[in-house]
């Protein structure tokens, strides 16, 4: 175990990530402060770059786990493995973090089942420990150790919704979708296309957000703009390009297609 190499968590290069406020010096206060986090906001609007962006900053490694409803305590904790030498304790993902420091970012926790969330209870308060009940060990959190969830506020139904006595471990930021502008330049930035096409681009995207209760869940994301991007600068022609990228993945509803075909029409 103390062979363990955390260093492979680092980030390496830096993320491109493009303040929409004051975010970065919230979330460094946070950090200082070995304050747990919680990151809400829609899909795709640039949450987990964040954090990326910042574990970079910090020079701190980052353990990322996207939280789904199978998944249990152990795989977060550690469990022993069976290998040829007889059993042999393996730290999960949060262990791993607390252990040696790193970020440990569980992504769309709300996935998760509620019962396997209270692991991170003791975690998350004064106590900054974690009882490895199997093995016999409390392991205390190093003090680089910081936990952040994301969530989409938008997804969750009662069923679905984070206990209080969990979410009440948490400080909380409110992330949304870029301004027009910088969302555009971010399109322009990862996909290369330019200016005008991204304005356009972000223009349908806003179209689709304003679905949203109308016959959408939700609009299109971010990250389906910078796909929509990358088809139009390998050579898709755009009306292609926003079926293929922020059409059909949003909708399988033949009316609310047509109608965004009427709007890509318009804007382009
Ligand atoms: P999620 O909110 O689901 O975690 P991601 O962090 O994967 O979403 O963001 C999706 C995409 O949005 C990223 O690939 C990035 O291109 C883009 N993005 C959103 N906001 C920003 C931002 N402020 N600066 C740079 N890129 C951003």
């Amino acid at each position: 175990m103390s062979d363990f190499d955390i260093n492979q968590f680092e980030i390496k290069l830096e993320p491109f990530y493009e303040a929409q406020s004051n975010e970065v010096e919230l979330y460094t206060a946070a950090y200082n402060a070995k304050l747990p986090v919680m990151i809400k906001g829609p899909t795709g609007c640039g949450k987990s770059r964040f954090i990326e962006h910042m574990a970079y900053k910090l020079d701190k490694p980052i353990i990322t786990v996207s939280c789904n409803e199978d998944i249990t305590a152990s795989d977060l904790i550690g469990r022993f493995l069976l290998d040829a030498n007889g059993t042999r304790w393996v730290d999960g993902p949060l262990t791993l973090a607390a252990r040696h420091g790193a970020i440990c970012y569980l992504d769309e926790i709300v996935e998760a089942r509620q019962d396997t969330m209270v692991v991170i209870h003791s975690l998350t308060d004064h106590r900054r420990e974690l009882m490895l009940d199997k093995k016999g060990e409390l392991v205390k959190a190093h003090p680089d150790f910081q936990l952040v969830i994301s969530y989409n506020p938008g997804y969750q139904s009662l069923m679905r919704d984070l206990k209080q006595s969990t979410k009440q471990r948490f400080t909380g930021m409110n992330f949304d979708y870029a301004n027009a502008e910088l969302e555009a330049s971010i399109v322009v930035k990862e996909s290369g296309i330019n200016a005008d096409i991204a304005t356009k681009l972000v223009k349908f995207a806003h179209a689709t957000r304003n679905l949203v209760g109308h016959g959408l869940d939700e609009g299109a994301s971010t990250r389906l703009l910078n796909y929509a991007g990358v088809l139009i600068a390998s050579g898709v022609s755009v009306k292609d390009a926003c079926n293929m990228a922020l059409v059909c993945p949003i909708t399988d509803d033949a009316e609310i297609r047509t109608t965004m075909n009427g709007v890509i029409d318009a804007i382009f």
